[in-house]
């Protein structure tokens, strides 16, 4: 079973979605600055999340 990624368009595989995104509320909102479409429910790929995890990280130094 695959997905495709709602910001890169990649084909993601199941163990590679996001359940572990849910807590991350400022993570959520810097996705939906760039995309707003974008739903914390649906599929994004393993290198989205690190991204964005990456710039709330940098942020905040
Ligand atoms: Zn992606």
């Amino acid at each position: 079973m695959t997905y495709k990624c709602q910001i890169c368009g990649r084909e993601i595989d199941e163990f590679a979605s996001i359940a572990h995104i849910k807590a991350e509320e400022y993570l959520i909102e810097l996705i939906r600055r760039d995309h707003p479409e974008w739903k914390k429910e649906h599929d994004t790929c393993h290198k989205c999340v690190e991204y964005y995890r990456k710039l709330v990280k940098d942020a905040e130094i």
